[in-house]
């Protein structure tokens, strides 16, 4: 039980990744100072790949802000809790994976998004992030040189995944994230100054 938990926890982590393990990822929580709790996080990177790709100090620096942003907009709780609710469904022994991917299926082939709920809640909390990220560091172009340097300048690649049945799906590609996070930046800015 203590093992599927720590499992789910580490699952639900939010994470700027094109590959598997990912690049960079974030945990914690923005309680709004509700009983005087303010936010409290970790961020991880891997160094190491940033350093062997020659990212640059401002691109590292929007790794860094969109993994704050996730956590200051709560996401890996959301994700956490679509996990628990998953997990609870499936049963104990996965007895009901046949019918729970199924359900997954048809809610894929019927959402305008073609994407699960919780999928399509994840891949929000994307771009969110993307956003958020751009805002503050206030240069796009280093946004979008850090998301093809995460890809390998391939754009048509998958920027997160989902699993179907045991397969692979891609939540969407970097060339989406790319021209959401256009979109969004033309528009105001979500959070009041
Ligand atoms: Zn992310």
């Amino acid at each position: 039980m203590l093992l599927n938990l720590f499992s789910m926890i580490h699952t639900s982590i939010t994470h700027v990744s094109v590959r598997q393990p990912p690049i960079a990822g974030a945990i914690g929580g923005n309680a709004g100072g509700l009983l005087y709790l303010h936010i409290i996080g970790t961020i991880y990177t891997d160094f190491k790949f940033l350093k062997t790709n020659r990212f640059t100090d401002n691109e590292i620096l929007f790794i860094l802000a969109h993994e704050s942003a996730h956590i200051f907009r709560n996401h890996s709780i959301s994700t956490l809790i679509y996990l628990i609710i998953e997990k609870l469904a499936l049963g104990l022994n996965n007895q009901n994976y046949n019918q729970i991917e199924l359900a997954k299926a048809v809610w894929a082939a019927l959402a305008p998004s073609k994407l699960p709920l919780n999928v399509e809640v994840s891949r929000n909390n994307e771009y969110e992030a993307d956003e958020l990220a751009a805002r503050l560091t206030g240069d796009f172009n280093t946004c979008v040189s850090c998301l093809k340097k995460l890809c390998g300048g391939n754009l048509n690649a998958p920027s997160h995944t989902w699993e179907l049945g045991g397969f692979k799906l891609p939540m969407m590609t970097v060339r989406q994230r790319i021209k959401e996070l256009n979109k969004r930046l033309s528009q105001p800015s979500p959070i009041s100054s």
